[in-house]
């Protein structure tokens, strides 16, 4: 599973809740996991709306120990990795 790293934007939240929280990247089209109507959801059961995050290069500022709990490894995997070597 791919995962993407996703920071909400400032002034969406207060400082102290904008953790870095993982979105599912869907392999098919490489963008991330969306349901219409509730939005991007994060590994933590947050639903995340268009335009109000950010996606970074890696955890930047606070990890959410939610997301962190519930990504498949404990160290979270390479954002963005679209094609496996072979
Ligand atoms: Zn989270």
């Amino acid at each position: 599973m791919a995962l993407a790293f996703v920071r909400l934007r400032p002034g969406i939240v207060g400082e102290t809740k904008r953790t870095t929280h993982l979105v599912e990247v869907v392999a098919e089209t490489g963008k991330l996991m969306f349901l219409p109507g509730f939005g991007y959801p994060t590994l933590c059961t947050l639903y995340l709306q268009p335009n109000s995050f950010d996606i970074l290069d890696g955890v930047q500022g606070m990890p959410c120990d939610r997301c962190l709990l519930k990504s498949p490894s404990p160290e979270p995997p390479p954002a963005l990795v679209l094609d496996e070597a072979s």
